[in-house]
């Protein structure tokens, strides 16, 4: 007969001893406050020699995927793409991850995530640097994949930086983009506006970057244009280790791998985005290598199969990174 621990029980057990019920009532309820934190604050890596922490900078619930994911698609399709993966149909959550990858001789920190604007869902990366082990002075270059303010937002905070002994790397056409007075208006007004107070401010520290520039020795741009003009992945390699730092080239793990060529809200150019995604998801299928994306579920690390249904499908990373 299987044990049955419900109150009843206790009381009766508690009876033969000789206790007081009383005696076992803290046990029998859940006292504990719900944390209502964001969870994990960093996840460890290993790729070759280089070790890489993930953090988890905070989720954001977001509404009708529909209007984000395959906006060039009938709403319908999109909700039943949604339910055939157990996903539901009218929101969807988007993970902000970004990695450090410590190569032995340098700290390389890629993007700041939210910063202050976006506590208390998102924010977190400061305190999930110290809660992983590190001081930010340590960290010696910040990788800017491009300038979107979940990105760029924790870069600076009362006008302090996150990493103050950092130099910083970014995509010369990047930089160019959105430091430019043109982006003052319209569409791009909000994010210009971090990138006055977040990134022109650490111009004098930066490197500008073209495809193939190197962040350091073994971490190497790779254009990923299309998601803003001048958007990089990063292609990161040790002995015989790879691995791409892929940031928002493929933001949903379901439809923007299943379906790469459907149109996502936030691309700027959707043509050459999905031009990038088949691109780089093909080069993973086919090299079998690991990516990281920055908006997957954490710890947003995993591989990519080549679907013979079209498209490709995610493979979450399980222990192939811990050896
Ligand atoms: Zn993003």
């Amino acid at each position: 007969m299987p044990m049955q621990l419900d109150r009843r029980t206790l009381l009766a057990g508690s009876a033969a001893l000789g206790l007081s019920p009383l005696a076992l009532a803290p046990a029998a309820r859940a006292a504990a406050p719900l944390t209502n934190s964001v969870g994990a604050p960093y996840m460890r890596y290993k790729l070759g020699e280089f070790e890489i922490t993930a953090f988890n900078d905070g989720t954001r619930v977001g509404q009708n995927p529909e209007k984000t994911f395959g906006i060039n698609q009938k709403p319908e399709d999109v909700a039943a793409a949604a339910e055939a993966n157990f996903l539901p149909t009218d929101r969807l959550v988007s993970s902000f991850t970004p990695v450090l990858v410590n190569t032995g001789k340098e700290l390389v920190l890629f993007d700041s995530g939210n910063g202050a604007n976006g506590r208390p869902a998102t924010g977190h990366l400061a305190s999930q640097i110290a809660a992983a082990g590190f001081t930010p002075d340590q960290i010696d270059v910040v990788v800017i994949t491009h300038c979107h303010p979940d990105h760029i937002g924790g870069l600076m905070e009362n006008g302090a930086a996150l990493a103050p002994k950092a130099r910083y790397v970014i995509g010369e056409a990047e930089y160019a983009f959105w430091s430019s007075p043109d982006r003052a208006n319209g569409p791009t007004a909000n994010a210009a506006k971090i990138v006055q107070t977040n990134v022109v401010p650490l111009k004098d520290k930066m490197t500008f970057v073209k495809k193939d520039g190197e962040a350091v020795a073994g971490i190497r741009a790779v254009e990923a244009f299309g998601h803003t003009p001048g958007h990089m992945a990063w292609h990161v390699e040790n002995g015989d280790k790879r691995l791409l730092i892929g940031a928002d080239f493929c933001n949903h793990y379901v439809l923007s791998l299943r379906y790469p060529k459907w149109h996502a809200s936030f691309d700027a150019d959707k043509d050459k985005a999905v031009e990038t995604r088949l691109r780089l998801l093909d080069m993973l299928s086919a090299d079998r290598i690991p990516f990281t994306s920055y908006h997957m579920p954490f710890p947003a690390v995993g591989f990519v199969e080549k679907s013979t249904e079209g498209g490709y499908r995610f493979v979450p990373a399980s222990y192939q990174l811990m050896l």
